[in-house]
Parts: structure tokens; sequence; C-alpha cells
């Protein structure tokens, strides 16, 4: 039997919108269940994506507890809110790996380096065993240059979602060296349309 072909998402500016911060002057990932909202052209995206056979994986690192920006209660709400939205279309997504790890936090149980944690692979290589799956034929989506540095690093193909927002994002996390992408898109949907397309390259 063929093994099985998978689409990997990061969640913050590919699924749902940046919020922007006062505070720190930049787009970030929301903190609070209220500033969640999925893009409109996701369910189209993942249901083009699923009529194509792929899996879809969501990998998301959530920080901002262990760097005391919110609770864990709200990293969860939000989390549950997209598990969700995939449960209320069909089940657009197969599965969900959330680190909540970062370096340099302030919550101790949580501040360390971990494998989990992108550009980390361990979610990726769990994902492969777990549903078998060609790596050739996986890819990652993602906005931030970590999201492509760790798919390359799993072999995958990889498409970089860019635009205004999530442009001025990375300038403003200090963006690592890039590493360039396959594929460059506006959003999802162009993402989606653009491995479909390329499915058999
Ligand atoms: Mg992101
Ligand atoms: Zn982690």
């Amino acid at each position: 039997m063929n093994k099985s072909k998978a689409v990997f998402l990061d969640r913050d500016g590919v699924i749902n919108p940046l919020v922007y911060n006062p505070a720190t002057q930049a787009y970030e990932s929301p903190h609070d269940p209220g500033d969640f909202a999925v893009f409109p052209h996701v369910k189209e995206s993942l249901e083009l994506l699923k009529l194509s056979g792929y899996i879809i994986i969501v990998v998301s690192n959530q920080p901002s507890f262990a760097k005391g920006k919110t609770t864990l209660e709200n990293i969860k709400e939000i989390g549950r809110l997209l598990n969700e939205f995939s449960n209320e279309n069909g089940g657009l997504i197969d599965d969900f790996y959330y680190c909540y790890h970062h370096p340099q936090g302030i919550v101790p149980e949580y501040t360390t380096v971990r494998r989990c944690r992108k550009p980390g692979t361990l979610f990726l290589e769990q994902a492969v065993s777990k549903y078998d799956l060609d790596k050739g034929m996986c890819w990652f989506v993602g906005d931030s240059d970590t999201d492509i540095i760790c798919g390359k690093a799993m072999g995958f193909r990889t498409v970089k979602i860019s635009n205004e927002q999530t442009q001025e994002s990375q300038s403003k996390n200090g963006a690592v060296a890039p590493d360039l992408p396959d594929v460059f898109a506006p959003d999802l949907l162009k993402a989606a349309k653009e491995i479909i397309n390329r499915e058999n390259e």
C-alpha cells in the first residue's frame, strides 16, 4: 500500500489572523480566546487539500504562557476553538501538536529547550511515524522562517505565507536567516492550490 501524504500547517498567521499588540507594537499570536478567528478561506482551502488526499496536521509553537503573556487556560481554550471549527466542518484537521515551551520563559516548568519547539522537528517525526507518511509527498505551510527551516529539515516541500501582516511580524521577531521556501503564497487558499498543482512534480 502507498504511504500517506500530509500538509502540515503552522497556526497563527496561516489559519487565524495575528493580533496587533499595542504594548509591543507588533502582530502576535492571539492571547485571548475573544481575539481568535479563523480566516474565511480556511474551510475551502482544507477541503481542497482533503479532496486531494492530504492528511491535515497543525503544528504550533504557543510560548505566551511560558513568557507570562497569558494563561495556559486561554491558550488551551483557543486550541479548543480551532478543534471546534474543524469538527463543525466535518473534521477538516486530523491532528494538532502544540508546544508550550520557550527557552527564555518566566514560568519554570515551561522554560526549557525542547525539540518539540519549531524549528525542532520532534512533532513532525512523531506524525510521520503515526500516519506512515511519505516525506517526499509532504508539505509544511507557515508564515515564519522557523516553519520553513523545520519543514526543510524533514525533507518536506514548503510554502511561506507572506503578506503585509506576516512580514511585519517576522521583522519584529528579529527573523532568523531566511531559508527559501519552494513557494511563496499570500494566504492558505493560494498555498493549497499551489500544492495541488505541484502534486506530480
Ligand atoms: Mg505563524
Ligand atoms: Zn514543547
